[in-house]
């Protein structure tokens, strides 16, 4: 933080200049201008005093997983909830129900385990997603077979102040892949409702969405996911491979040969490498079907404008 010298709150990790690639699962993005990594909700709250004392930005990401970064990075602050934010803990609802309190950052992979091991039915949709729960319960994460939507029952939240909240299941606004949630608050814990059924079941399930998921999506090279949201009654991938952009390239970005939908890191891709995909896309599917698509990747960080579609 320039200016005044303020100091970064007491015990606090705080990087500066911090190259977030390493930290989101497409590998790509330039630096945080201020990385913080608080362990608790205290060393949350003071994180956030200092932002304000400092009148920095502050954007938060947990698994980093359903992101896009820029080439030139993030200004102000930005802080990743994962290592103490990560509690559990269940209590039943009676003998067909559970209540699962996660911190947000909890792994969805590791809740997906669980799920598996406890009989949490409702909650094997998440098989094969990755990040953590609190970036879940945001973007409204989703499968054919689930969304976080129907499983949240209530969100705690901070504000810009520090201020703590819960905002019960009723006063959320969900949409497709979208919770719309002030600016300035960031999720700290997630409550989710699940029935119960016998583990063993739960586990099959499981393993069958992570073997279709093996078999449908591209693996090993670094993405964010589906790029594009399906548009209502159809597929992306569907579209993106229709006007013959299945393996296109550019740089080290490819529109996967696997899955239309989405746009592989071969290895140093850049974000603009990403987007000059993401744009032909989003161009041809338009003039061959007439069909708007809309990012389901969130681009965070300088030049968003240059795509006002983002
Ligand atoms: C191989 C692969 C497969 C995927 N499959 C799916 C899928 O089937 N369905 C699906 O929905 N997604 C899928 N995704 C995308 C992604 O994994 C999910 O959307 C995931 O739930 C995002 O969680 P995250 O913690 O990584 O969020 P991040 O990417 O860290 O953040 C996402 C957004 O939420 C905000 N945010 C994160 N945490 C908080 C918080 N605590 N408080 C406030 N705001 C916050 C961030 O600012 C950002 O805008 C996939 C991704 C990959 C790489």
């Amino acid at each position: 933080v320039s200016g005044p010298a303020l100091k970064p709150p007491a015990g606090v990790t705080v990087l500066f200049d911090e190259p977030l690639a390493g930290w989101t699962s497409f590998g790509i993005g330039g630096p945080a201008e201020i990385l913080c990594l608080p362990t608790d909700e205290d060393q949350l709250r003071q994180v956030l005093d200092w932002a304000r004392q400092a009148g920095r930005p502050v954007t938060v990401l947990g698994g980093g997983s359903n992101v896009l970064i820029s080439d030139r990075g993030v200004p102000g602050l930005v802080i990743i909830l994962r290592q103490g934010f990560d509690r559990i803990s269940h209590q039943p609802l009676g003998p067909e129900e559970v209540l699962i309190r996660a911190g947000a950052g909890f792994s969805s992979g590791r809740l997906v385990s669980l799920a598996g091991e406890h009989g949490w039915l409702d909650l094997a949709f998440l098989a094969g997603v990755p990040g953590s729960i609190g970036g879940a319960a945001v973007v409204n994460a989703g499968a054919a077979e689930g969304w976080m939507s129907d499983v949240v029952q209530g969100l705690r939240v901070l504000n810009g102040q520090g201020r703590s909240r819960r905002l019960d299941r009723a006063e959320l606004d969900y949409t497709y892949r979208c919770l719309r949630l002030d600016p300035d608050k960031i999720v700290v814990e997630v409550e989710l409702k699940s029935r119960l059924a016998e583990p063993g079941t739960v586990s099959q399930m499981i393993g069958r969405w992570l073997k279709r998921r093996r078999v449908r999506q591209p693996g090993g090279a670094g993405s964010a996911g589906c790029f594009f949201k399906n548009p209502p009654r159809d597929s992306a991938g569907r579209l993106i491979e229709a006007v013959g952009l299945k393996g296109r390239r550019c740089g080290a970005a490819m529109i996967s040969d696997v899955h239309a939908n989405f746009i592989v890191n071969l290895g140093r891709a850049r974000a603009a490498d990403v987007m000059v995909l993401a744009e032909r896309a989003r161009t041809e599917v338009w003039i061959r079907f007439g069909i708007e698509l809309e990012p389901e990747v969130r681009f965070l960080g300088r030049g968003r404008e240059k795509w006002p579609w983002l």
